[in-house]
């Protein structure tokens, strides 16, 4: 192969990049990985689901090197949401799903979890360019099968590829060259404004290490611990309060943070912290979106380059390596003779229902705060549960309460076999990264599709175990 030929290009080395990345460069392929960033890098979303510990991280083999780098460890999820007065709590490990040794996530700097990432794709035998900026691809005959890049030089250059990954997150200049339109939420039209605190008061063990999310009249917080003392504090608001954001950043988020009693409360005795990257704040907006389209013949698109949906459930990092790893899953399959689009097809109707799954459920969340009911109320109205509304919260975000069905749930609130089915993909995906090829392989997921190798990183046609 001449120098600049590669099986697979990646662009981007965030979470979703790295993951492509190395599930390709696993399977033997020749994979170039170009950012336009030396990293560590700064980046929010810091708040981690289990599965992409336990079952991503696993199937990268940097879980124990995840497990050892003194990440706070998160249980659960506490919120003050809705009509009632006091906070509730939620533990993985409610749900039977996740009990056991994976009902826990991390809290992490992404900084240095990107870079973890990023070296492990390293070592497992990625070309990393890092300060190198993709500027667009090329076509021959119809297929995307070069990408056009400045080197930190200057120079602008071309690699060749028979795949191009679009990982280049919600920034992306290149998502557009699949074809198709990104579609932004007309619901989740907020904006977040986010900085650091040292010294901020912590919840009582064991959900120390919770992400904290608190409404208040102009929309809510969330408060994630990322050490012993420093934690991240975003504002998150409704567009129609973005006025107050305008002008002066620092006032509105000292104001915003006054509006929020329990808020103000555990940052009574702190202090902004003074270090970069975490001495400013910062602002993001218009970061809800969907795609039409997600991939063309020789290019696809992963994590925040294609789709994202609001914070609440800290879904962005999973939903970056989940895609990923269905993109990797795809480009091995195709690089071993698999049809094109039907590997293609597979990835996205897992990804697109992943999404839409988030998505629903953040709707009927959100609507549960504006007509001053929440949602876990509403969960146990639905499910009939008979124990605490906690515990039907739970149970129906763990997909294990759709056997309790006795009616229809409401139109809007999530179809709960979707529901049950993908958690399922979650729980599948931890059991793979745990037990490897001794987990065996999984029914499909759609009548007639395709089902993970026993490795996980290939589609096999079912009633066959190898491609
Ligand atoms: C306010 C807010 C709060 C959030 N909180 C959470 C949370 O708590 N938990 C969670 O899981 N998610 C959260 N998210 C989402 C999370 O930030 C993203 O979903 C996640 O980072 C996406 O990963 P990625 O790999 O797709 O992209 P990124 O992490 O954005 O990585 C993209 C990489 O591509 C590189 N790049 C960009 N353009 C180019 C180019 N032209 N050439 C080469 N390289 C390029 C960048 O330098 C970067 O390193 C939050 C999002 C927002 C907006």
């Amino acid at each position: 192969m001449p120098a600049d030929d590669f099986d697979v290009i990646v662009v981007g080395g965030g979470p979703g990049g790295s993951t492509a990345a190395a599930l390709t460069a696993l399977e033997g392929h020749r994979v170039l990985l170009l950012d336009k960033e030396v990293f560590p890098r700064y980046q929010i979303g810091e708040s981690l689901l289990p599965a992409t510990v336990h079952g991503i991280c696993a199937m990268l083999g940097v879980r124990e090197q995840i497990e050892r780098a003194g990440f706070v460890r998160k249980r659960g999820g506490t919120f003050s949401w809705g009509s009632d007065p006091e906070p509730w709590t939620f533990a993985f490990a409610a749900s039977e799903r996740m009990a056991g040794p994976t009902s826990y996530a991390y809290q992490v700097e992404r900084c240095r979890f990107d870079q973890l990432l990023l070296n492990n794709a390293e070592r497992l035998g990625v070309e990393v360019r890092q300060g190198h900026r993709a500027v667009g691809v090329l076509r021959e005959s119809g297929r995307i099968g070069e990408v056009r890049y400045v080197d930190p030089g200057g120079a602008e250059r071309t690699a060749a590829a028979r795949f191009v990954v679009d990982a280049s997150g919600h920034g992306s200049r290149l998502h557009h060259e699949v074809g198709g339109t990104r579609e932004y939420s007309p619901f989740f039209r907020n904006l977040a404004l986010f900085g650091y605190f040292v010294g901020g008061h912590r919840m009582p063990a064991p959900n120390s290490g919770n992400i904290l999310c608190v409404a208040f009249p102009d929309g809510w917080f969330w408060y994630i611990p990322l050490s012993a003392t420093l934690t991240s504090v975003g504002a998150v608001v409704k567009r129609e309060a973005a006025a107050r954001v305008q002008g002066d950043p620092d006032r509105a988020y000292a104001a915003l943070i006054g509006d929020c009693p329990m808020i103000a409360r555990f940052l009574r005795t702190a202090r902004r912290a003074a270090e970069p990257p975490y001495d400013r704040l910062r602002v993001r907006k218009d970061y809800s979106y969907d795609r039409s389209v997600l991939w063309a013949p020789g290019m696809v698109l992963v994590g925040d380059a294609a789709c994202f949906i609001d914070p609440v459930f800290s879904s962005g990092v999973h939903l970056a390596t989940y895609s990923a790893l269905l993109a990797a899953r795809s480009i091995n399959s195709v690089l071993a003779g698999l049809d094109e689009d039907r590997c293609f097809a597979e990835f996205e109707a897992r990804y697109r229902r992943e999404f839409a799954l988030f998505r629903d459920f953040l709707i009927a969340f959100y609507d549960q705060r504006t007509d001053a009911q929440t949602y876990f109320q509403q969960a146990r109205r639905i499910t009939e549960h008979r124990g605490t509304r906690l515990e039907a919260f739970v149970d129906l975000v763990a997909g294990v309460s759709a056997g309790d069905f006795s009616r229809e749930p409401p139109e809007g609130v999530l179809d709960q076999a979707a529901l049950g089915a993908v958690l399922a993909e979650g729980a599948n995906l931890q059991l793979r990264g745990m037990l490897g090829e001794a987990a065996g392989l999984e029914p499909p997921m759609f009548p007639g599709g395709l089902v993970p190798s026993l490795n996980g990183r290939r589609w096999v046609v079912p009633e066959r175990t190898e491609v």
